[in-house]
Order: structure tokens, then C-alpha cells, then sequence
């Protein structure tokens, strides 16, 4: 990212002092409460809608990308942004239910849930930090977010190819990137993720001790989110993701 352009997005807010090479300030790591790292107790949201409320900075850069996309006919939407601990926690649990349902014992159940969606209270989308796009310039299918969409003669294969070419000059990255070798989260094109914000709440984050927070939540599929699947859970499906959002 422009490193002029970074300055300008963050000097109304923080005391942030960007180091060259970096696309995140040091002086935002201090700030986080683990509450607010875990989508309890959010602050500096902004937005008019429950679908678009994010964070401050973040929406600022979304506003400029948006004004270039379209320029060039893509319409950039936001189809999910800032999502709570509880809204996370009825998300897993209803998948929960259903996969038993289904006949599959806990563990399988817990991790079919975690291909693409998160145990509550480790989602990115707590920060406000990260987006899910779409093009609304065009007729969206009934299921918006699946790569078959963004791919080959898919409807939002357009605004793909615009956000990997341009995303990166406001600060935006993919985070669960189809490289081959990446484990964790499967491929999710529509997913990108404010760089300057995220990489400090990451390493905030990080620091967090998880099995006892979890621990405290009466979470379906507890028996499961042990101390050793948390340990693989943090390395694949946190921490192996897109390197350019690691630092
Ligand atoms: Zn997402």
C-alpha cells in the first residue's frame, strides 16, 4: 500500500507512526481488550446498516476503494462485516445442531463447521476489520458467497479480478488465499481484510488465552475445543493465512 495514501487514511485517528516497510502501525497493538479482541465489547464502529457496521479506519479505506471501483464498473458491497461474539455463537451452534443431525458425531460435526466458519469468539470479522464483497452492480445468485461465483463465467469473476489487482493500495487483503499449500479455512474469494488494523488485532489476539475463554462460554461441541485442538485450530485456521497479513 501507498504509503502517502496510508497517512491519509489513518491521520484523523490514531497516534500511529507507520515504520517503511510496514502496513500496519506499532502503536495499535497496545490497545485491545481481550473482550474487544473476542467481539464482546466493540468500539470506533461506524455504519448505518447491521450488515455494514465496521470499523472506523477500515471504513474509510473501503469508501475511496469503492469510489475507484467505480470508476471502472465494479460496485463493491459489503455483504457481512463486523459480526458479534453472540451472532458467531448462534452461527456455530445452529451448524452444530444440524450436522448432528445429520448423524455426525461431535468432533466431526465441529469440524465440518470449521472449513469456513469459526468457533465464536475467534472470528475476524469481531474486529470489524474484515469484509465480505460482493459486486452489487450485478443480479447476485440466491447463495452469494461461493467461489464458484467468483471463478470462470461466475458473476462476481469481475470484481474478483479488480480486488486482487487493486485491493492492496487501500490496505486491503484476501486472507484465506487459494494457495495450495494453505491449510485452515478453505478458499474464500470474497473475504479481504484492512491490513493497518487487522495486523495489530492479530498479534493482540495471539496473545489471548483462548482455552480459558472458551472454557467460560457454555459453547455446543465444547467437549471437542480442547486444549490440542485448539493448538492445531490456532496454527491452521488463524495463523495460516495470506503471510502479507501475518506483518
Ligand atoms: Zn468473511
Amino acid at each position: 500500500m501507498d504509503r502517502a495514501l496510508f497517512l491519509k487514511l489513518i491521520s484523523s485517528s490514531a497516534p500511529a507512526l507507520l515504520l517503511p516497510g510496514k502496513l500496519w502501525a506499532e502503536d495499535y497493538i497496545q490497545d485491545y481488550t481481550p473482550q474487544e479482541l473476542i467481539g464482546k465489547a466493540p468500539r470506533d464502529l461506524v455504519g448505518s446498516t447491521y450488515l455494514t457496521t465496521m470499523q472506523r479506519d477500515t471504513a474509510r479505506a473501503l469508501k475511496l476503494m469503492q469510489e475507484t471501483a467505480k470508476k471502472d464498473g465494479i460496485e463493491i458491497k459489503v455483504v457481512s462485516a463486523f459480526r458479534s461474539f453472540d451472532r458467531q455463537k448462534e452461527i456455530f451452534e445452529n451448524k452444530f445442531k444440524r450436522f448432528k443431525a445429520q448423524g455426525n458425531t461431535p468432533e466431526q460435526a465441529v469440524n465440518r463447521i470449521i472449513e469456513y466458519s469459526t468457533l465464536p469468539g475467534t472470528s475476524r470479522h469481531h474486529w470489524g476489520t474484515d469484509l465480505d464483497l460482493i459486486d452489487g452492480g450485478v443480479t447476485a445468485p440466491e447463495s452469494v458467497l461461493e467461489s464458484r461465483h467468483y471463478y470462470g463465467s461466475g458473476v462476481f469473476c469481475a470484481l474478483r479480478e479488480w480486488l486482487e489487482a487493486n485491493a492492496a493500495h487501500y490496505g486491503f487483503y484476501q486472507v484465506y488465499t487459494n494457495h495450495p499449500d494453505r491449510k485452515g479455512f478453505a478458499h474464500e474469494p470474497w473475504h479481504y481484510s484492512y491490513a493497518p488494523v487487522s495486523i495489530p488485532m492479530l498479534k493482540a489476539f495471539m496473545k489471548l488465552d483462548l482455552e480459558a475463554i472458551l472454557s467460560e462460554e457454555k459453547i455446543l461441541g465444547a467437549s471437542v475445543i480442547s486444549g490440542s485442538f485448539l493448538a492445531e485450530y490456532r496454527k491452521k485456521h488463524l495463523l495460516d493465512i495470506n503471510p502479507l497479513l501475518l506483518d
